[in-house]
């Protein structure tokens, strides 16, 4: 059975070629080969022998996820819908047992001077936020983490020819990547790594629905990326309701959790809070929010709920202009920076966990 290489860090690529036979540097060219050049085939790294090319083709693979669908928006984004193989082999152990079909997405979001690229770190999501799609589906599985940066690198490839200076990658697709912790963060340090994929840490961003744990060990990391925190509501029966997770990990010790993370200089905390029009959406809220965040080195970004699916049954409604321009300011006023984001890919559903749900053919309860 070849083995895999997309998701092995520098560490691991130089023991196993050393488990060859061969010297461990060579696996540090292919590390280079594979996620500084984007080669994914071996005779195309030039920095090998011809004589390990032939060993690397019978011994090992490097398999990129497939595209099955490719939605392009008339807004320039695309969106790339991505059946994954059975789950990965544990190292040393067999093949775990089939489940569903995992299928994720991504997305290629170009602007001005940069691409942002969403990607999905679970198949499916257990976290059961009630505004969400992809809770829908349940969790179907942890991605590995060559499916997470193998995300990165399709949309990539796919738009070689167009690619801006800076790429940005936000961690927002489907799944909660705090609860796929180790594969999550071992494609993060390939995204970060100078000698890989090379982002810059203001650019990768990793959103959570705020699980305390998961951000207390991110909190002591190294190499991290930015953190963006689902907010969403403005008390705990509100959130309770909105995203059950609540009940877990209660407003206050998310805050405190965010209080004490540690931001580098040039950092600071982001707050993602979806506006469900009629439920989240009054001044009221805008007050407690600005209450919540107010003492945090943080920014809000207000994200005006978008019904994607036709007919998905979800009892939400998108926020009127006027609504959005209140709550907007009311935390303006109050020092806090805020944005209004707007979805980009409308017309492709691009909403997280939107065409797995379509291609599923699964019933969205009404
Ligand atoms: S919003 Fe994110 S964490 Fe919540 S159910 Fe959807 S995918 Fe999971």
């Amino acid at each position: 059975m070849p083995v895999e290489l997309l998701g092995k860090s520098q560490q691991e690529l130089r023991e196993w070629m050393a488990s060859l036979g061969e010297p461990a540097y060579r696996g540090a060219q292919v590390y280079h080969a594979l996620y500084a050049e984007r080669r994914f085939d071996f005779a195309a790294m030039t920095n090998l022998p011809a004589a390990l090319h032939e060993r690397l083709k019978r011994q090992a693979a490097i398999t990129l996820p497939a595209v099955a669908r490719k939605y392009q928006s008339a807004d320039g984004a695309v969106r790339y819908l991505l059946p994954l193989g059975p789950q990965p082999a544990a190292a040393g152990g067999s093949e775990a047992p089939p489940t569903r079909r995992a299928t994720v997405e991504a997305v290629f979001m170009p602007s001005e001077g940069r691409q942002t690229i969403c990607i999905s770190t679970q198949a499916g999501c257990a976290v059961d936020c009630k505004y969400c799609l992809t809770a829908t589906l349940g969790l179907v599985r942890n991605l590995s983490a060559g499916e997470i940066v193998g995300q990165v690198l399709v949309a990539l490839e796919d738009n070689r020819e167009r690619l801006a200076p800076r790429t940005n990658v936000v961690l927002m697709g489907q799944g909660e990547p705090l609860l796929n912790y180790d594969a999550t963060m071992a494609a993060v340090r390939i995204l970060l790594d100078p000698n890989a994929l090379a982002l810059s840490p203001r650019h990768v961003t990793l959103s959570t629905s705020g699980i305390v744990p998961g951000i207390e060990r991110l909190a002591k990391e190294k190499v991290r990326p930015k953190l963006a925190v689902s907010l969403n509501a403005s008390n705990d029966s509100e959130r309770d309701a909105l995203m059950p997770i609540n009940r877990k990990y209660p407003i206050a010790a998310l805050l405190e959790a965010c209080r004490r993370y540690p931001l580098r200089p040039w950092e600071r905390l982001t707050f993602e809070y979806v506006l469900l029009g009629g439920v989240n959406d009054s001044a009221d809220d805008a007050r407690r929010v600005a209450r919540l965040v107010g003492g945090l080195r943080a920014k809000v970004n207000l994200i005006p709920w978008n019904p994607g699916v036709p007919q998905s049954g979800m009892p939400y409604a998108p926020p009127t202009p006027a609504a959005i321009e209140e709550f907007r300011s009311i935390l303006a006023e109050k020092q806090v920076p805020v944005f209004v984001r707007y979805s980009r890919g409308q017309d492709i559903f691009a909403a997280c966990g939107q065409l797995a749900v379509i291609e599923s053919g699964i019933e969205t309860h009404a």
